[in-house]
């Protein structure tokens, strides 16, 4: 895939960009530069380019906006100490946009040809990749949605593969703190033969309101449970979850309905490197509830791109909590450590997960 490149004439002020980069939080500021790339039966993807980064015109009737057909991916580029600037297992991303558009009827974008636009972008604007110091990286969204005008219930003959890219500071600038977790039995995320293991937004929408009742009992973030018995531990609403036994053991849910995450799987061999054995497999709410009260469960992390590791203080239902647990654990620091520090540069990165952009 080649790429058309039309560069801004109205690029960010030297001056304002370090401004932005020094303190750029998550998802409020956006680099130069878009890349787009178009899709139809006919012709395939066509017209591949790096433009302005500028609003869209959409016909109203354009089938997103009512059917929800769309599938997206989140990824950082990192500056490494030498300036050059590297992407986390970036044909993980690629690959599973793959699958999550198939879930979402969507055409397929080939792998190399999602590394391409990613690194396309990354490229033109690497000036807004922040240095690496406090854990800042440049966030990347590649998307892909229904672009056609039509209302009706079928896959969209015209599609738009488009890939952002957005500045972010560090989750934890005030130190790793733990979070509090609602345990919703009202709401499910997934069931069988959904789209749970699809990274699309109608899961986002579903899980908003789950996230509102965990907001109003005081709590940070949402944990669901399986759809078909209300048992089984799945996930947060865009994190994987880890726990870690008394006898250095680590358990995490088994893949199905849950997101397939690239940090949980990184996760997978990197304890496993670090000594501990790493087991998939089903998880009971009450085997969560009565470990940590016992001592069984000494610590549980929750895991994604955007946040890396986040340590879990306490689980909140309706009618109980587990005790409060005030700081990182040993293991959860050790894993979120060894994996930041392979992503920045600061470590060997013996299972090649980095990808050189720039
Ligand atoms: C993206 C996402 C994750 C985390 O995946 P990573 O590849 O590690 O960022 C977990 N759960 C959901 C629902 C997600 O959308």
């Amino acid at each position: 895939m080649e790429f058309q490149t039309t560069l801004t004439t109205t690029p960010v002020a030297e001056q304002q960009l370090a401004e932005i980069l020094a303190a750029p939080g998550f998802g409020t500021h956006f680099t130069d530069h878009m890349v787009t790339v178009e899709w139809t039966p006919e012709r395939g993807w066509y017209d591949a380019r790096v433009t302005p980064y500028g609003p869209l015109t959409l016909d109203p009737a354009t089938a997103v906006l009512h059917y929800a057909q769309e599938t997206f991916e989140g990824m950082k580029a990192y500056r490494h100490e030498d300036d050059s600037i590297w992407l986390f297992r970036p044909e993980e991303n690629a690959a599973r946009m793959v699958r999550s558009s198939h879930r979402l009827a969507l055409p397929v974008l080939e792998v190399p040809d999602f590394l391409a636009a990613v690194e396309a972008l990354v490229a033109v604007d690497h000036r807004w990749v922040p240095d690496g110091a406090g854990e800042k990286s440049l966030y990347l969204r590649p998307f892909m949605f229904a672009s056609e005008k039509f209302l009706g219930v079928r896959p969209s003959q015209h599609v738009t593969f488009m890939v952002i890219a957005s500045p972010a500071g560090s989750y934890f600038a005030g130190g790793l703190k733990p979070v509090t977790l609602w345990l919703t039995t009202e709401y499910t995320r997934a069931g069988r033969g959904g789209m749970g293991a699809a990274k699309t937004g109608g899961n986002y929408a579903s899980s908003l309101v789950a996230q509102q009742e965990a907001t109003s009992h005081g709590c940070d973030q949402v944990v669901f449970l399986d759809a078909a018995e209300g048992r089984y531990v799945e996930e947060l609403g865009g994190m994987n979850m880890y726990f870690v036994h008394a006898d250095g053991s680590i358990v995490t849910p088994a893949t199905g309905t849950i997101l397939e995450g690239i940090t949980r799987s990184a996760i997978i061999e990197l304890a496993g490197k670090l000594g501990h054995e790493v087991t998939e497999r089903r998880i009971d709410v009450d085997e969560w509830r009565d470990g940590v009260t016992s001592g069984e469960i000494t610590e549980v992390f929750a895991c994604g791109t955007a946040a890396v590791v986040t340590p879990v203080g306490s689980l909140k239902w309706d009618g109980g909590a587990t005790p409060e647990v005030a700081e990182a654990g040993p293991v959860t620091t050790r894993i979120r450590q060894a994996l930041v520090d392979i992503q920045y540069g600061r470590a060997e990165d013996t299972f090649g997960w980095m990808h050189r952009v720039v």
